[in-house]
């Protein structure tokens, strides 16, 4: 058995809902179990900030799905929801990054293990760091440790 981290956003339509039944399509995966649920948390958008805010989450799983299936299945889920890939950092109905797969470290062209950005952005901490504080980002010490770098972003937990 396999523990993964997955973040959740979104920024379209009524995004409260549709993170809420995002976790609902998390625990429909095949081979995969929800195993715990963060908060949800509203941030400001960064990059192109002319765009609403966003409702951010993180979800643990059990799973038994290799890394690149469950990232496909993510992928699918988000298709599911009406994601448009219209610009780079741009408004989306629902993202779902595979955050960590285990302590699995991975380079591929279509997945990068750890997300390459997730001990950066206050939107992915917080809520990692609610259900899971002490759990090690590997070669980068526990994700209650990285807390203090994005303490000057915008965020609240709803
Ligand atoms: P972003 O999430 O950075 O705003 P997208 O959701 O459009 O961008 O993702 C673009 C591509 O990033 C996906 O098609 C996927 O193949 C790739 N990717 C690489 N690593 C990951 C990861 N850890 N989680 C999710 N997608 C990833
Ligand atoms: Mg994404």
């Amino acid at each position: 058995m396999n523990t993964a981290y997955i973040a959740l956003g979104a920024n379209l339509g009524d995004p409260v809902a549709t993170v809420l039944a995002a976790f609902g399509a998390l625990a429909n995966l095949n081979e995969s179990r929800v195993i715990h649920t963060s908060s949800l948390y509203r941030t400001a958008p960064v990059g192109n900030t002319a765009q609403p805010e966003f409702i951010n989450a993180v979800a643990a799983l059990e799973t038994t799905l290799a890394p690149e299936a469950l990232l496909d299945a993510l992928l699918e889920v988000e298709q599911r929801f009406g994601r448009i890939r219209a610009e780079k950092n741009g408004p989306r109905t629902l993202d779902l990054d595979l955050l960590l797969y285990n302590d699995l470290e991975l380079d591929l062209p279509r997945l990068t293990l750890p997300h390459p950005r997730l001990h950066l952005r206050a939107f992915v901490l917080l809520p990692l760091a609610e259900i899971s504080p002490s759990l090690p980002l590997p070669k980068r010490g526990t994700v209650a440790a990285w807390l203090p770098a994005v303490a000057n972003q915008g965020i609240s937990r709803l």
